[in-house]
């Protein structure tokens, strides 16, 4: 299956000659429209000036730019600048990547034009790498801010449940719910390392299903919003592995709600098997969905065959139904 496009635009300031005065920026340009996933290439004179951010929104609107690399100066002075200007026109401004063409190139390499264009090339070659590598629009995930509306607060005593098919998943969710908790191996939760943060971020602890649930229900009662994979594991058996029912007990001793979030991918990386050392294909496309939201029930076991075919259904009729592609 090929994996969806990324557009990303490319944008080489000149600043006068702080930069073209030593970096070929026509060249770095030229250089840019070969890399992948590149949609449009601008060079601007001045592009912090008003009519270089003019120029980012343009072509982000005429090119449907999903992401931006700004080729300019650091990022201390001006990256709150280009994150406002692709917000202005509605893209999410963590999308936007910048390379330091100047204080890393051109005034360290002055005299050396053909060096300094080479080592701009490089630059702007690893931030459209780094763009094309952001696992997941947080602006795709934006419905998943699961507060009540107007309020800001967190919708209190939540059961939040997703399928699983990569460690990627857990990171996207928790991170787009800062206030809920989420399981941890128990034996983690005894690594000197890792156990401080764990409890910080109010990770549940599972020694055993009963101290399990116990844990989860006393949170939820307390308001909190309890991440889950009922799969038990990562996806092996696509669209789903078989639904363990320990959230649904928990949802009917807590009275809680269940919201379902689909999360679709093509990307095998980080699945079930995948070494956490090898590299994965680019690029990474991550989408989540919010699903049917469940009240509780007395029979608990009826509710998760229920869920499981809600997700099986949600699933196949997602925008990457077919899955992970295919490793060689
Ligand atoms: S964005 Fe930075 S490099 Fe470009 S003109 Fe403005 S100050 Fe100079």
């Amino acid at each position: 299956m090929s994996s969806p496009a990324q557009r990303i635009g490319v944008f080489v300031c000149d600043c006068g000659l702080n930069i073209a005065g030593t970096v070929d920026t026509e060249d770095v340009a030229r250089f840019a429209k070969t890399l992948p996933g590149v949609a449009a290439v601008v060079r601007n004179r001045y592009t912090c000036a008003d009519p270089g951010q003019n120029e980012i929104k343009k072509a982000v609107v005429e090119h449907h730019l999903d992401r931006v690399v700004v080729a300019s100066c650091t990022p201390k002075i001006h990256e709150p600048t280009f994150r406002r200007c692709v917000q202005d026109v509605g893209l999410n401004p963590y999308l936007m990547e910048m390379a330091n063409i100047r204080e890393q190139c051109s005034w360290v390499h002055m005299g050396d034009r053909v060096g300094a264009t080479r080592k701009a090339k490089d630059l702007v070659r690893s931030a459209v790498e780094r763009a094309l590598l952001w696992y997941a629009s947080p602006e795709r995930l934006r419905d998943l801010v699961l507060e009540r509306q107007g309020t800001g607060d967190a919708y209190p005593g939540l059961i939040v449940i997703a399928n699983h098919p990569s460690l990627l998943d857990a990171l996207m969710l928790v991170a787009r719910l800062p206030r809920a908790a989420c399981v941890m191996k128990a034996s983690l939760m005894r690594n000197p390392l890792l156990a401080p943060g764990a409890r910080l971020a109010r990770y549940i602890r599972n020694d055993t299903p009963s101290g399990l649930v116990r844990l989860a229900v006393d949170d939820l009662r307390a308001g909190g919003q309890l991440v889950l994979f009922p799969e038990g594991t990562r996806t092996t058996r696509q669209p789903l592995n078989p639904f363990r029912p320990g959230f649904t007990l928990i949802a009917k001793m807590a009275r809680a709600p269940i919201q379902t979030v689909f999360i679709d991918t093509d990307s095998p990386y980080l699945g079930k098997g995948w070494p956490i050392w090898r590299l994965p294909p680019l690029p990474i496309v991550f989408r989540a969905r919010l699903g049917r939201r469940f009240e509780p029930r007395d029979d608990h076991h009826v509710l998760v065959a229920e869920v499981q075919a809600h997700f099986m259904q949600g699933l196949r009729a997602g925008p990457m139904a077919q899955g992970p592609r295919q490793q060689e």
